[in-house]
């Protein structure tokens, strides 16, 4: 499929993923898609059915991703989730840069397919920041919060090996880590207001 090249962001749960994507997707109106993965986890406060996540059971998944519904799917924290064929194609179809966000796992699938995204990994100044923000978050279990802490040492290690990621982006300062994402976009994001013009 032609059209802007899609980009995945990765990086441990906590790391600002969601934060800078809804930044994204509110200045840029018109520009970017998000691609709504499913899940098997509960909805947090404010999230919603279709907006945030397809909020699926692991029967429905599972004979979704049997079918060959799925791009990539994968375990994280306890909980199945996965990329739809059409939750992206449903972007890509309207012209608009697709944003996945995925886990290393997912990286690591989508390379083996022919999406040819932008992969861009947002990590936290430190393991201690990103437990400060996952606790004051107040969206998980204890026993949640710990297999997110697992995961994340995992993914920060594996996220600075080389060539797996085009940028890596450091979430200090919140304007600046912003900053550093519109700027690896701006050549698509260019693209597609260009589109919108004529
Ligand atoms: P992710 O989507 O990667 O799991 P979130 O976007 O939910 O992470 O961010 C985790 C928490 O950290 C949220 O409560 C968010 O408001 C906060 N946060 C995100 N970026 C920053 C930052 N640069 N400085 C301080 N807090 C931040
Ligand atoms: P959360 O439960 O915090 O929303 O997401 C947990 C982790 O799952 C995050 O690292 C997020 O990037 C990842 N994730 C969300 N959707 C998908 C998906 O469709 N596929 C994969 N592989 N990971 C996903």
């Amino acid at each position: 499929m032609s059209g802007p090249r899609p980009v995945v962001l990765s990086g441990p749960s906590g790391a600002g993923k969601s934060t800078l994507l809804k930044k994204l997707l509110k200045d840029y109106e018109g520009v970017f898609g998000f691609s709504v993965s499913h899940t098997t986890r509960n909805p947090r406060p404010g999230e919603e059915d279709g907006k945030d996540y397809h909020f699926t059971t692991r029967e429905a998944m599972q004979e979704g991703i049997d079918k060959g519904d799925f791009i990539e799917n994968a375990e994280f924290s306890g909980n199945m989730y996965g990329t739809s064929k059409s939750s992206v194609e449903d972007v890509r179809a309207k012209n608009l840069i697709c944003i996945l966000d995925v886990d290393i796992q997912g990286v690591r699938n989508i390379k083996q397919t022919d999406l040819d995204p932008i992969y861009v990994s947002i990590q936290p100044p430190s393991m201690e920041i990103l437990e400060k923000r996952l606790r004051d978050r107040q969206t998980e279990t204890e026993e949640s919060l710990q297999k997110r802490l697992e995961a994340a040492r995992i993914d920060m290690e594996e996220s600075n090996e080389p060539g797996v990621f085009d940028l890596v982006i450091v979430n200090d300062d919140l304007d600046e880590a912003y900053e550093k994402l519109k700027n690896v976009l701006l050549e698509e994001i260019q693209k597609v207001q260009e589109a919108n013009k004529s």
